[in-house]
């Protein structure tokens, strides 16, 4: 047995035979001399090659459109501008003319330029672009060698699809039904392949950097999505024993799948309200399908994060109603745009930031784009008339930056009225509490907005100063840290003063201790992973809100993590499970 080690991506567990697609091995690209008179006949075969490639192209666009919303068609617009690209044809043009070799080599030499400036950039969501320049110049190639694709459409039977670098096409175009798994050299969280993957549900590793070369057709593979491990050929054991880890989850996933009907009420008659976070339209099904009761984040950046220009005031318009009719009346808050720091969008200008997670980021970003920003308020303003949808500010941190958000607003607001355009004119306007500013002056805040969500995978980085993305500090993330919890109970207990209600959106609404502690302190509503929505609203059914204040009150009086969570480990061994 091999095993390797991997990102995890997209949970799940897969055994099955290997599928290597290696039609992403490098092919051999003819080299040879032409003369002057065969130089516009070899130009004429590359614009014939790039037709064909955007009829393949448009095809796919349509198809993705078709099947999962606009804003994946945009992954393809952004290929057919850059077949489309003047500079590139005329680079093309320019470097067959100066060294008079064949159409194919200038091609391929073309693109070995540029992926060798794409990944010798420091940010790694450009790297990943080479993978849009990969996929469209094998295109052209394979058009010009009149080399046929294997489509992976074609799949017949069940496989682990194993390979240097799936293309964002090869993504769409595929037989999803017969994918068990992705296991791939390349990418990261960010990649589209893991985007994909997760709105798909198919369980990926990726990032196995060159040992994805090592598994070959038919080599029998387990794939682990939760811990990113990989094992080739297992024994006997190692097979039984993933064969149980997989049964047990899937035993516990449909225990769990009983509970998405019935409602989050404590053993003491108090609903709280169990949402889930979303980073792309596709995942309402899964968010329905897990028994949550709307969403409560919606991270709109993942629409930014395509190639190509930022989607326009129509495409967003057309994600945002989708996902809220989806949701059938049911509530959706949609946060505006959160880049910068960890979540650099390629084509919105950054500059080179010290610290970028102190920096241009989130609402600060926003209020700096004024015709971006104003393009995404109308686009929720619009939407907001097909159901019950709220906006989120992130990143706010004192009363100036909340006030200048909310005249943006306005601002929109005006402008759909004078366009004649129909919005919901009481819309909830709702803000991240996330820095530690913002939680100390809760009391303040609260009384501009309609509702506070906690986003403490960004609080607790603020409160303990410690980067969020960086392994080496990874164990100073920590959501019972004495601090923390004083924060979220101030800024709760400042919320209802005001009359308003309190979420959390952040990583720790999804662990069922910090559940009861949370639920013990008031929380009204937690959002989450749709993955986690039944296992918190379990917990929630399995205790009383009088049993939980107490908790929650030992809890804050205990001086450290540590105690905390070894006195919950004690306290609730009984009633709750943490997974
Ligand atoms: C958070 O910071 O807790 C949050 C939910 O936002 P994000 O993870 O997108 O920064
Ligand atoms: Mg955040």
């Amino acid at each position: 047995m091999r095993t390797f080690q991997g990102i995890p991506v997209s949970p799940g567990i897969a055994i099955g035979p290997a599928f290597a697609f290696l039609d992403d091995e490098e092919p051999t690209i003819p080299r040879y001399a032409v003369t002057e008179s065969e130089l516009d006949g070899e130009w004429d075969r590359f614009v014939v090659a790039v037709d064909k490639a955007k009829d393949d192209v448009s095809a796919m666009r349509d198809r993705a459109a078709r099947e999962m919303g606009q804003e994946h068609g945009a992954i393809f617009d952004a290929h057919l501008l850059m077949l489309d690209d003047p500079e590139v044809h005329e680079a093309v043009d320019a470097s067959l003319r100066g060294s008079l070799l064949n159409i194919e080599w200038i091609v391929h030499q073309y693109e070995q330029g540029i992926v060798k400036r794409l990944e010798g950039l420091e940010d790694p969501i450009l790297q990943e672009r080479t993978v849009d320049v990969h996929d469209i110049t094998r295109r052209i190639l394979n058009h010009l060698m009149f080399k046929e694709r294997f489509s992976l459409s074609d799949l017949a039977v069940d496989v682990v699809l194993v390979a240097r670098n799936l293309l964002p096409s090869d993504m769409i175009a595929m037989n999803r039904s017969r994918v068990k798994a992705i296991v791939m050299d390349a990418g990261g969280k960010t990649s589209h392949t893991a985007i994909l993957a997760r709105a798909f549900e198919i369980p990926a590793v990726l990032g196995l950097g060159g040992s994805g070369r090592a598994i070959k057709n038919g080599d029998i593979v387990v794939v682990d999505g939760h811990t990113g491990d990989v094992r080739v050929d297992p024994d006997a054991q190692t097979l039984e024993r993933y064969e149980r880890v997989r049964a047990r989850i899937a035993e516990r996933d449909e225990n769990l799948s009983s509970i998405a009907a019935l409602p989050a009420r404590t053993l003491d008659g108090k609903d709280v309200l169990i949402k889930a976070n979303i980073e792309v339209p596709e995942e309402t099904d899964s968010v329905l399908r897990h028994g949550a009761s709307g969403i409560g984040l919606f991270r709109s950046e993942f629409l930014f994060l395509q190639p190509g220009r930022a989607p326009s005031e129509e495409a967003q318009y057309a994600a945002y109603s989708r996902v809220i009719a989806a949701m059938a009346g049911r509530p959706v808050t949609i946060r505006t745009l959160d880049v910068g720091g960890d979540k650099v969008v390629p084509d919105l200008a950054f500059a080179e930031e010290k610290n970028p997670l102190l920096g241009w980021r989130a609402i600060r970003y926003c209020l700096s784009d004024t015709e971006l920003f104003q393009n995404q308020l109308r686009a929720i303003l619009r939407a907001s008339e097909h159901g019950d949808a709220r906006i989120m500010f992130p990143m706010i941190s004192g009363p100036v930056e909340l006030d200048a958000a909310i005249a943006a607003l306005e601002e929109a607001k005006a402008e759909c009225r004078r366009r004649g355009q129909a919005f919901r004119e009481d819309i909830p306007v709702g803000i991240m509490i996330e820095v530690p500013s913002a939680a100390m002056i809760a009391d303040i805040l609260a009384t501009k907005v309609d509702f506070f969500s906690i986003g403490t995978n960004d609080l607790i980085q603020y409160t303990i100063a410690v980067d969020r993305g960086n392994e080496k500090v990874a164990y100073l993330h920590e959501p019972f840290h004495p601090a923390v919890l004083r924060l979220v109970k101030k800024v709760i207990d400042d919320g209802h003063a005001a009359g308003i209600s309190v979420s959390m959106c952040g990583e720790m609404a999804s662990d069922p201790f910090a559940a009861v502690v949370l639920l013990g302190l008031g929380l009204d509503e937690f959002s989450m992973s749709a993955v986690s929505v039944p296992d918190v609203k379990r917990t929630i059914r399995s205790i009383s809100a009088a049993e939980a204040s107490l908790v929650a009150a030992e809890a804050l009086r205990l001086g450290s993590h540590q105690e905390i969570e070894a006195f919950l480990a004690v306290r609730l061994a009984e009633k709750v499970s943490r997974g």
